[in-house]
């Protein structure tokens, strides 16, 4: 097959932007982001070398802006505030529709989501990770249940549009600890669940822990299990399993996430972040200290660039959007990509029809019910 240089209409104009905040009070013991703890002292550093790295693009129309982290709520209120001031600046907010920021359910207060909503923001991302004490004891964070049921009902009220992470199938945690754990937080104003199994990230102190025999991982009979349970209790109050790891009430679906799934571009600047412009890849230092210098002394914080190939694009596409329920339209994907994914991924997709994992019926490919325990799986095939 003969790729074309470019996608049918060309490379997608990004609508999103993502700026990363990489500090944190203190480094979570499963965490492999981009963060520094204890390091305040580079705060004032960092709020100008953002504004520095957006200088660099040309005040573009934006429809989706997301902060995240690390911690941007880390940042005290009164430099949270000149730092989303200044990043809205660089920005053409005119249309935008989504204005997320994640934050530690310890960092808000009246004061904190007053900066927040006079900026615009209209979503908020809070890392809850659990209510039980136990299981927050094993995570490393720092807040308890009534500061995160606190958090969830401040931020409704101020902000009104409230999403949750929840971790399930950390060491030690029975199904009981989980239902209690989704009870509680359905109970609770929210519009939007993310649910993440544990994992032991190599180069976290969790990974070494591990290895030394000192944490355990839950069986992966109990992590499925935990998995259904989240979809069945999400389901009986409306909040819709829209993508594998994703649940959110009808207009709640997180349109920052879905310009990634479907590949649409996006702007990002800070440490480690990631962009999709213009069929490349760029990725900033994942150092905070070696992103400070490169920014400062005016050379680009990109450390990684990758030239996306038409191919990859549609392969991308597809390997993400399987993962949303409502599945893929290939015939659309390849004619937007101008890829035929049926010619490019046909032996493929045949024999995970085979296997049970996909249905191909009316042009859609959608996960299985077995297929969604898969879904890594089924992605990684698709990638090539
Ligand atoms: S608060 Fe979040 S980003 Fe910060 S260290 Fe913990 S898990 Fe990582």
């Amino acid at each position: 097959m003969n790729a074309p240089a470019t996608p049918t209409d060309g490379w997608p104009v990004p609508k999103s932007a993502y700026i990363h905040v990489p500090f944190c009070r203190h480094r979570c013991g499963y965490c492999n982001f981009s963060v520094v703890a204890q390091r305040d002292d580079l705060i004032e550093r960092y709020v100008q070398a953002i504004d520095l790295e957006l200088q660099t693009l040309d005040r573009p129309a934006i429809e989706t802006l997301f902060i995240g982290g690390g911690t941007p709520t880390h940042l005290p209120p009164p430099v949270l505030d000149r730092f989303l001031n200044q990043v809205g600046q660089r920005f053409d907010l005119n249309q935008l529709v989504e204005f997320s920021v994640e934050a530690n359910p310890e960092d808000i207060d009246p004061t904190t989501l007053n900066v927040l909503s006079d900026h615009g923001v209209n979503r908020i991302s809070l890392g809850v990770q659990s209510f039980h004490q136990s299981k927050l004891n094993i995570l490393q964070r720092g807040h308890d249940e009534a500061i995160a049921v606190n958090a969830i009902e401040m931020s409704a009220e101020r902000i009104g549009n409230v999403s949750i992470d929840l971790i399930f199938a950390a060491p030690g945690e029975t199904i009981e600890q989980w239902t209690e754990d989704l009870r509680l937080a359905l109970s609770l104003p929210i519009d939007h669940l993310s649910t993440y199994a544990l994992t032991f990230e190599k180069g976290t102190s969790f990974w070494n822990r591990l290895r030394q025999g000192e944490l355990k991982e839950l069986g992966d009979d109990v992590e499925v299990e935990m998995y259904q349970t989240a979809r069945a209790m999400s389901q009986t109050v409306g909040l819709s399993h829209y993508e594998i790891s994703n649940f959110a009430r009808p207009d709640r679906q997180c349109l920052h996430n879905r310009a990634y799934w479907d590949g649409r571009g996006w702007y990002a600047a800070g440490p480690g972040a990631a962009n999709f412009c213009d069929g490349y890849r760029n990725v900033n230092h994942r150092s905070t200290t070696t992103y400070l210098k490169k920014v400062e002394s005016g050379v680009s914080p990109i450390s990684e660039s990758e030239r996306i190939t038409v191919q990859q694009y549609a392969r991308e596409r597809f390997a993400f959007g399987v993962r949303m329920i409502e599945g893929v339209d290939v015939d659309q994907l390849s004619r937007e990509s101008g890829i035929d994914l049926r010619e490019l991924c046909g032996a493929d997709l045949a024999k995970m029809v085979s296997d049970g994992l996909i249905s191909d019926v009316a042009e859609r490919v959608t996960l299985t019910e077995r297929g969604i325990l898969f879904a890594d799986g089924v992605a990684s095939t698709l990638l090539g």
